[in-house]
């Protein structure tokens, strides 16, 4: 037989791990492909350290090239696999289509925003999923409390001053915490910004903080959210979405510019696309991550429903412990399927969970230990050093910056609204106008995509959508 190929669809938490591992297990026996949107894998958990503005952007990235030598990087999106004949296609960054034959194919695609059907939010609101979405909250909110300064009118003010985030799992809950930090930081020792209060509000329809962990953890962190004056509010959603603010569920209407959908993830649609059989739009695997019928066809992370050996009748949920662990076994098995080793069925043990909240707080229950304070703070950062697979020192140095300088609160304005519309298939990706021609008309005040903006993959027609504000 020829050198087996083995294609991997993207280089996340799972993707990442199994080309690394399958790199070493194959030892220049296999040709690997790693096809990916960005040249870099993406540390997801750090992302709101970036809408904060303690972390440049490219800290939380690290070069697939530089780090995975023996792999060879295809950038591009996947927009169809024909099962049949064994072929991925995609398109390339500048539009090129091309074609990738396989002899096993890992599905590592993630996961996307999830959208409600919940009116106006689709067009007012900005997920939390990707780099782009991240540099655009930070400008964001950093215009906002300009913006604010220089109104006269106090309700204006008052309304730019007020950040709404949606979702209370751990990214919504550490976007709120980090937002309020961030935004008290920027009108402090501000002697124009003297009395003025960002309000940052944190909903979710559930009962608590946190609900999909631990309730010691959501204590710790429903505590600090409270004592730094986030407005914690349970039991609510939004009703709707409007130019001007939201209606909350309570019927309450909060004058906002500014809405963060942290609702949860769906799994990209590329799974199903496939026809194949899904549990909640993930792919179905069995316990060796293998899609049942197709031999050749292996799937792990967000996108795979892994059944949950731990908790039968379950499937894992998809968090980046679990779809970093999976790449592993995935290449074992991989690796297994052509003689080389036995496989093994996907089993975890929880090893605990951490969530910053910014300064030195943070909840952490590591191997079961429950700690919060600055022991947790502490925690929480040695694991996500450790958890890194490059970029570290950088990391670790933007940390030390920011507790000895006061935070840049500048606005590149790089990352437009309409950019980054919440209803997207590639959160990781900003959109641009197709073909160096805008295929999005931009809201009024803001300046039209010059000729020079480089063409990029734009799986979906643009939209416009409403304009900064
Ligand atoms: C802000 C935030 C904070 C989080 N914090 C934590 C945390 O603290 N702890 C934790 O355990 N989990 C956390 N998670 C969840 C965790 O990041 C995900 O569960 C994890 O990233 C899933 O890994 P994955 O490899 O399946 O997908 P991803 O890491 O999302 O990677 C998917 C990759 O596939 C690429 N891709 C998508 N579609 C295509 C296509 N059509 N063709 C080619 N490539 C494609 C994407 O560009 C991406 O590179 C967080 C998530 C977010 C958004």
């Amino acid at each position: 037989m020829s050198r087996p190929r083995i294609v991997i669809v993207g280089a996340g938490f799972a993707g990442y791990r199994t080309a690394q591992t399958l790199s070493r297990l194959a030892r220049g026996r296999a040709d690997i492909t790693l096809l990916n949107p960005t040249d870099y894998f993406l540390y997801l958990p750090l992302l709101p350290q970036v809408a904060a503005g303690i972390l440049e952007p490219r800290r939380v990235t690290v070069s697939l090239s530089g780090t995975l030598p023996h792999v060879k990087l295809v950038l591009g999106e996947s927009d169809r696999i024909d099962l049949d004949a064994r072929q991925v296609h995609y398109t390339g960054p500048e539009g090129e289509a091309g074609t990738l034959d396989y002899n096993r194919l890992v599905l590592a695609a993630g996961s996307v925003n999830k959208l409600l059907p919940i009116p106006g939010v689709a067009e007012h609101a900005h997920g939390f999923r990707g780099l782009p979405e991240a540099l655009y909250l930070r400008d964001h909110v950093t215009r906002q409390v300009e913006l604010a300064t220089a109104s006269d009118d106090p309700k204006r003010c008052a309304a730019r001053c007020t950040f709404v985030v949606v979702g209370a799992g751990y990214t919504g809950t550490e976007v709120a915490a980090h937002g309020q930090l961030f935004t008290d930081a920027q009108v402090d020792r501000h002697p124009m910004r003297t009395g003025m209060r960002p309000r940052w509000l944190l909903l979710d329809i559930a009962d608590r903080v946190l609900p999909e962990l631990d309730e010691r953890l959501s204590r710790t962190a429903d505590t600090v959210l409270r004592e730094r004056g986030v407005d914690v509010r349970m039991g609510t959603s939004v009703k709707e979405a409007t130019h001007d603010g939201v209606l909350l569920t309570d019927g309450e209407f909060v004058d906002t510019h500014t809405l963060v959908w942290c609702v949860g993830v769906r799994p990209d649609p590329l799974a199903e696309s496939l026809g194949l059989p899904l549990e909640r739009g993930r792919l179905l695997v069995d316990p060796h991550l293998r899609v049942p019928g197709r031999p050749e066809v292996f799937a792990c992370g967000d996108a795979a429903a892994v059944p949950d050996l731990e908790k039968p009748g379950s499937y894992t949920p998809m968090t980046a412990q679990h779809a970093w662990r999976q790449g592993k076994v995935c290449a074992h098995n991989i690796a297994a399927s052509f003689g080389d080793g036995r496989r093994r069925a996907y089993r975890h043990k929880d090893m605990g969970f951490v969530v910053d909240l910014g300064g030195v707080k943070a909840a952490a229950n590591p191997l079961g230990v429950n700690l919060s304070g600055v022991a947790a703070g502490a925690v929480t950062r040695g694991y996500h050093l450790a958890a890194m697979p490059g970029n570290r020192v950088r990391v670790a140095a933007d940390w030390f910056l920011d507790a000895v300088l006061p935070r840049q609160a500048v606005q590149l304005g790089l990352v437009r609204s309409w950019s980054v519309p919440l209803d997207t298939a590639s959160p990781e990706l900003a959109r641009v106008p197709a073909g160096g021609r805008p295929a999005v008309t931009p809201p009024p005040g803001q300046p039209a995509p010059g000729p020079d903006v480089a063409p990029g993959p734009v799986r979906r027609t643009d939209r416009p959508t409403e304009g900064d504000s």
